[in-house]
């Protein structure tokens, strides 16, 4: 028989043991229960809130699902070798400077685990992706949250400030996140201000850039950061499968970085942290290049003519080069994100980021576009 006293569930509470930087975050917000919402509302709700591609992922790569099934009692290839190899060739690199996440949240995550500890600080834009900063806390890093582009900038409107980002490069930086384009602003910045911010950053400061949305972009000067992995060792460049390619719900991303970067990864990645219907399905996606031509025409007619709906009827529209748009209310977005729910119109309200003036409206089909600007207040 022990002599411990009795614990009480009731008077336990793990929050007061968990480790200060931890203690800090709030758990990540889903918004809607959209699962809930779906059995109640069947066909008739428009969910416009989670940057998901309308048009669904590849019918080859549902077929490659379908049959890697039957061989989902064996552990996946924890080497992901057919992916990786895929990508080698389809980026002109060598396998070894490719690593695999389950989705590239783990990725960026992954990074800051590796690179930095609570000596370290690491720099991103104060409105630059949600993970960028819960990364550094989880890695116990200092956070350096730069000031973004004011909301009357000519291009980038709550975008990066590539400028004071570099500025705020101290001796103890060990990571710069930037996204590009950026979630939620949807901005962007060009080719050669990214050559001219590498050139100003310390060649042992690790500058990733995330590179979700590249295959929606199509804006003059903007291509992507690959371009200068040759001359700057210290770039990394992480993308996903979870947007263009519409396999979110499988979670797949990879980076692009230099040999030695991904064999320090490797060290602490879950060995078979992307699965095997993931690995066969994002295989057979990215085979298909004219579902993803198909995709990316779709993206930008859609995205025009949704910003032009949203412009004629007097909303203050972003920028994007993303599969959604930034909508600034200039008044708090509580009430205008409610009015829309009770249309069944599902978009995403951005008070989480400090932008509680703004919702982001991902790009649905034209029937949920259409549903959207019906339903506007
Ligand atoms: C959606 C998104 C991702 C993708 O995350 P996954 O984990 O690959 O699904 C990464 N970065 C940004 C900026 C995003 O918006």
């Amino acid at each position: 028989m022990s002599a411990e006293p009795r614990r009480d569930g009731a008077s336990f509470d793990a929050s007061r043991l968990a480790n200060p930087a931890t203690a800090a975050l709030r758990a990540y917000d889903p918004g809607h229960d959209l699962p809930a919402l779906r059995q109640r509302f069947g066909a008739a709700i428009a969910e416009l809130g989670s940057n998901e591609n309308p048009l669904g992922p590849s019918p080859l790569a549902l077929e490659a699902m379908r049959a890697a099934l039957a061989e989902s009692w064996r552990y996946p290839d924890p080497r992901g070798a057919a992916l990786k190899n895929a990508l080698a060739r389809r980026l002109g690199v060598g396998a070894d400077r490719i690593a695999l996440g389950n989705g590239s949240h783990e990725l960026l995550m992954l990074l800051a685990q590796c690179f930095a500890d609570p000596a370290h600080s690491i720099v991103f834009s104060q409105y630059g992706f949600a993970v960028f900063p819960i990364a550094t806390a989880a890695a116990g890093a200092q956070p350096i949250r730069v000031p973004a582009l004011p909301r009357d900038h000519a291009s980038a409107p709550f975008g990066h400030d590539l400028d004071a980002l570099a500025a705020a490069v101290q001796g103890d930086t060990r990571i710069v996140y930037l996204a590009n384009p950026n979630n939620p602003t949807g901005t962007w910045f060009d080719d050669d201000a990214l050559a001219r911010f590498l050139a100003r950053v310390p060649g042992d400061v690790l500058v990733v850039v995330d590179e979700a949305y590249h295959e929606y972009v199509d804006a003059p000067g903007l291509g992507t950061a690959l371009r200068f992995a040759e001359r700057h060792p210290n770039l990394v460049v992480t993308r996903t499968f979870s947007k263009a390619y519409a396999l979110a719900g499988l979670r797949v991303g990879y980076l692009v970085a230099h040999a030695s970067v991904v064999a320090v990864l490797e060290r602490l990645r879950e060995s078979f942290n992307v699965n095997h219907v993931a690995l066969a399905g994002a295989a057979a996606a990215l085979a298909d290049g004219t579902h993803l031509a198909s995709v990316r025409a779709f993206n930008r007619d859609e995205r025009a003519w949704l910003r032009d709906g949203l412009a004629a009827r007097g909303y203050a529209v972003l920028p994007s080069q993303t599969n959604f748009l930034l909508v600034d209310l200039a008044c708090d977005a509580a009430s205008f994100e409610r009015h829309l729910f009770e249309c069944g119109v599902i978009v995403r309200p951005m008070g989480g980021y400090g932008l509680g003036h703004t919702v982001r409206i991902s790009i649905g089909s034209r029937a949920e576009n259409q549903r959207l600007l019906d339903a506007l207040p």
